[in-house]
């Protein structure tokens, strides 16, 4: 830790606080674990900044975290950020009786919160948990310090013809190279904007790891909700990554269609 940031008024630490957007029961809607029952933990602020992001409100602290009080509910209280490794603990363990597949980390980017989740994983292993990451997978470095409490890792890539957020080729193929020790899953938010010389390297990058990496084409949900898909645009996309990769597979989100707070 920074001597001196802690000394500033208000510090906390980041290995023992985190700033913590949301924590609920829902069904996952995306990938290839679409439909499992997950305990949602969506940690506040992203190292990206998508055009097409639907948690932009995870982008900045906020005062509270919303905690769902019974899984299916809808009906939430507020806890005050940051949020102590004793009292996020104590959140998880009030859904202990209701069955989930697993804890999903996501955000935001829930890899900028690291250093808590390195102390807060072990726990939550102990106890039975299974670990499911959804991530932009760009920062390699942060997913090695919590590698081995991770079970699942649903890993973005993102192509800068879609994302507008920059290019991060370079961050992904590390990021996979470390991921695929575990059950590892890339999918792309595709628009039909996507470039084509962009989604061959993704799936060069992919299958220089691994060809069986499955890859999941999503196509990107419009501010309206709606899916505007051109689907001859995403059977063509589909087509060139099944040159370089075995399993790609096209599924929309389907939480979209569930309905529901995800
Ligand atoms: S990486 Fe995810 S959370 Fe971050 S800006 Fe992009 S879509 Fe949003």
């Amino acid at each position: 830790m920074d001597m001196f940031a802690s000394r500033v008024p208000g510090f906390k630490d980041p290995a023992q606080y985190a700033q913590i957007n949301e924590i609920f029961s829902s069904v996952q809607g995306e990938g290839i674990y679409c439909g499992v029952r997950q305990l949602f933990v969506r940690f506040s602020q992203c190292n990206l900044t998508c055009c097409y992001c639907d948690a932009k409100d995870a982008w900045s602290i906020s005062k509270t975290c919303r905690v769902e009080k019974k899984p299916g509910t809808m009906a939430f209280q507020e806890e005050i950020n940051p949020i102590s490794i004793d009292r996020f603990i104590g959140i998880i363990d009030r859904f202990h009786d209701y069955p989930h597949h697993t804890i999903a980390l996501t955000g935001g980017e829930p890899l900028m919160h690291a250093q808590f989740l390195a102390n807060v994983l072990p726990q939550l292993k102990a106890a039975g948990h299974y670990i499911y990451l959804e991530t932009n997978g760009t920062l390699p470095g942060h997913l090695a310090s919590v590698f081995d409490f991770i079970d699942i890792v649903s890993m973005d890539m993102k192509p800068p013809s879609v994302s507008r957020a920059g290019d991060v080729w370079t961050e992904h193929e590390e990021f996979l190279r470390i991921a695929a020790q575990k059950r590892v899953f890339v999918k792309i938010v595709a628009s039909e904007d996507l470039d084509l010389t962009e989604l061959k390297y993704a799936c060069q990058i992919i299958a220089s790891v691994s060809p069986r990496i499955p890859l999941i084409l999503q196509p990107m949900n419009h501010p309206d909700a709606k899916l505007h898909i051109n689907t001859s645009r995403f059977i063509t996309f589909q087509d060139i990554a099944l040159r370089t990769l075995q399993d790609v597979r096209l599924i929309p989100q389907c939480h979209k269609v569930l309905g529901g707070i995800l």
